[in-house]
């Protein structure tokens, strides 16, 4: 059982759980296992500093060279670590408040560490002995200022600039305060569009809205995009992996629809290709996948899982419903910055307006509902759930799925928190909130309640 890591790395309070003995040791423990060139990067959090200095001491300890490259988007030190280094370390709290910080651990690849590194990591750091090498094997810190231009000048050849150029488009881009600024507003003026900004200085004490980019959060950016006429707002969380879109008329665009756009595109660029996505996204994914001569492939959800896959099986293009996508041959995991870039390209090349490329959309309704459930009984309620639904078509990649006339429900366990998750999809809300109503009965039938 893992102690330290989460679904994202390890994510605490900065300077009270996350202190720098604890970063040091556990970067340490890590640079014990790759023993090579790791790439250090970070958000522009207030701790960033104290947390990397810790972590690049650890790994200078453990006798690995390191490059630091200084505050950048997570998907930018993931480019950079599968092209150029043997490993990387990222410091953000991706959406989370400004108190938070986290360190991410990534392979060769540049895909977050697999869970057995994360217990050989975590068992070294318990018992005290990652390696400390001889004083003549301690490695040194270098820097990669061209890092940023290039990761800039690699979105912007994977569109179509020219076209963009000529549609004109007018975009707000909201940064958060966050890793985007040194990369969203410089990549959107270079493929030709009249860019405003909002809050695009970095700032680790986030003045300018919270960094998780909800509707709630991002009413500034809605005004903006409404009061200035413009024809698309653009958001991203803290540490820049995820993409939320503003359409003109000011409407917030959910992950889903996003994901959906991209893949369309993709998919007529290329006369087809295999799209990784999780068993919770929407069939929309599918619909647009049997149009446009691609095939689906679903995994457990995970943003790591959809990035493995997509390497596995050479796949076109990933993602998740929360505005995640995936372009396996540019970044293995959520890319924001050229998840902008298709957008705009998807504009430009079509000369339709946001709200009406969601509009042509296939549409379908869903539902998240949770319900509690202590972590010793999830096991056996979920194979009690399986007797009930065995009448139904059902899929067990990732808890249980039962296809039912009208769509679609998931009852899973949270791997992370003492609840279930009950997520289902239909054609329209009434059939899609009563389906997760009917898992969280299930649940509670089980559990007594
Ligand atoms: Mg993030």
């Amino acid at each position: 059982m893992k102690k330290l890591f989460g679904t994202f790395g390890v994510r605490r309070i900065a300077n009270e759980v996350l202190t720098p003995e604890f970063a040091s040791k556990l970067a340490a423990a890590y640079g014990t296992l790759v023993k090579g060139w790791v790439a250090v990067g970070g958000d522009p959090r207030t701790s960033t500093p104290l947390i990397k200095h810790a972590v690049i001491s650890g790994l200078l300890s453990s006798g690995c060279q390191v490059v630091d490259l200084g505050i950048l988007p997570t998907p930018a030190v993931q480019y950079a670590v599968r092209n150029y280094y043997d490993g990387g370390v990222i410091i953000t709290a991706s959406h989370n408040p400004p108190q938070y910080n986290g360190i991410k651990f990534v392979d060769e690849d540049g895909i977050g560490i697999a869970e057995d590194m994360e217990l050989e990591i975590e068992a070294m750091y318990f018992n005290e002995n990652p390696d400390r090498v001889a004083w003549d094997e301690i490695g040194d810190v270098t820097t990669n200022p061209g890092l940023v231009d290039e990761y800039i000048d690699e979105v912007i050849q994977r569109v179509d600039h020219d076209a963009i150029k000529k549609a004109n488009l007018k975009v707000i881009a909201d940064c958060g305060s966050g890793a985007a600024c040194s990369t969203t507003p410089y990549i959107l003026r270079k493929l030709g569009c009249e860019v405003t900004t909002l809050n695009c200085q970095p700032d680790g004490h986030f003045p300018g809205r919270n960094p998780e980019p909800t509707e709630d959060n991002l009413q500034e950016l809605i005004k903006t995009v409404k009061a200035t006429g413009a024809d698309l707002g653009i958001a991203h969380d803290g540490d820049a992996d995820r993409t939320i879109c503003i359409d003109e008329e000011g409407s917030f665009v959910m992950g889903d629809k996003t994901f959906a756009l991209v893949e369309k595109q993709l998919l007529q660029e290329n006369q087809g290709g295999l799209i990784v996505t999780t068993v919770a996204t929407s069939t929309a994914i599918y619909d647009i996948a049997e149009e446009y001569g691609g095939t689906v492939k679903a995994t457990r959800v995970g943003d790591l899982l959809v990035a493995r896959e997509l390497k596995e099986s050479d796949g076109l293009f990933g993602g998740e419903e929360n505005g995640g996508l995936i372009f396996p041959d540019f970044v293995l995991g959520r890319d924001a910055a050229l998840s902008t870039a298709k957008i705009v390209e998807t504009m430009a090349l079509t000369k339709k307006p946001l709200s009406k490329l969601v509009a042509e959309l296939p549409t379908y309704q869903s539902v998240k509902m949770k319900v509690e459930c202590p972590d010793e009984r999830k096991q056996e309620i979920m194979d009690k759930i399986a007797v009930d639904t065995r009448e139904y078509e059902i899929d067990t990649t990732d808890g249980v799925k039962i296809f039912r006339e009208e769509g679609w429900l998931i009852i899973r366990p949270s791997g992370t928190e003492p609840i279930f998750r009950c997520f289902a999809e239909a054609k329209n809300i009434d059939d899609a909130t009563k389906m997760a109503e009917w898992g969280i009965s299930l649940v509670n039938k089980h559990l007594g309640n």
